[in-house]
């Protein structure tokens, strides 16, 4: 499956001679001639595996920290056709402001006391004015998944499994017309096979001390392919949510007076994928997972 390479790195002016070196020793010679590229913030594109270890041999020999290896993957339309499972992410009117959220309701009944996970949500998801999507009929907050009411009816109507539509509302209170995806049914936890995430260990990284659910984190080195065994898939609805938790729950230490959960990725059927691809719709990205 093609994956395309990239670095990038931040180097002083002062540096730049020394970094035309280290381009000249991993024979990137478009870099080399270009000093718009030599110094400051960059994003370079590398032909193969065989540069990004020449790359890193020429950063030691001249004394510069390596450039940051980038892996994203790229497939194409007949690879998502043919995948038995797709992870799917809304980056389109996207949020970072995760749960739990000014103005919501929340039922901390069965939340892990340490990280909050398990924590669940009562009131109509709430937005801020400028959360809410000024085009298109798609959004997300941190992982959740916003459609337009026009969008969610046809969803509605395709009577996907493991699915259901919450109401969202703006900071007073007010009907929007926009719906949460409510999805809730576990993945089993992936398997070895599983690229482009790492484990936290330390500090404000290390897992959940109580329950140990949490702690995820993206690779940037590797694209994010995740990875089950076969058996689960058969077991799964439409609509699905990873086991592992990206990201650390600071629920009993709130950073700055602020609590936070860690997220978990949605995983959908093929179904799911083709009802997108068929309308065409800007903002959402589907991989494929790997099944084993
Ligand atoms: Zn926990």
């Amino acid at each position: 499956m093609p994956e395309k390479i990239y670095v990038t790195y931040n180097y002083l002016p002062q540096d730049r001679a020394r970094a035309q070196q280290m381009f000249l020793e991993a024979g990137l010679l478009d870099v080399v001639v270009d000093p718009t590229l030599l110094s400051g913030f960059q994003k370079v594109c590398l032909p193969n595996e065989d540069t990004v270890s020449q790359l890193g041999l020429a950063a030691r020999l001249q004394a510069l920290p390596a450039p940051t290896v980038h892996r994203v993957f790229e497939p194409t339309a007949r690879e998502l056709s043919a995948a038995r499972l797709l992870h799917m992410f809304v980056w389109i009117h996207h949020s970072h402001e995760g749960h739990p959220r000014p103005g919501m309701t929340y039922d901390a009944s069965g939340a892990c006391p340490s990280c909050g996970d398990g924590l669940r949500q009562t009131s109509p998801l709430m937005i801020t004015g400028k959360e809410i999507p000024k085009s298109g009929l798609l959004g997300s907050i941190d992982d959740d998944v916003l459609v337009h009411d026009s969008l969610a009816e046809e969803m509605y109507a395709a009577g996907f499994t493991g699915l259901a539509f919450g109401d969202v509302v703006d900071m007073q209170g007010h009907a929007l017309p926009w719906r949460q995806l409510l999805i809730d049914h576990p993945m089993p936890p992936m398997i070895a096979a599983a690229r482009g995430l790492v484990r936290g260990r330390t500090g404000t990284e290390a897992p959940c001390v109580t329950c140990g659910c949490d702690g995820w984190f993206d690779a940037a080195a590797e694209p994010f392919i995740p990875a089950y065994v076969g058996e689960s898939v058969v077991r799964m609805p439409d609509f699905a949510r990873t086991a592992e938790r990206f990201g650390t729950g600071q629920w009993a230490r709130p950073v700055h007076g602020r609590r936070s959960l860690a997220s978990r990725r949605v995983i959908v059927r093929p179904a799911v994928y083709a009802f997108f691809r068929a309308r065409k719709l800007r903002g959402v990205r589907f991989t494929p997972v790997s099944v084993a």
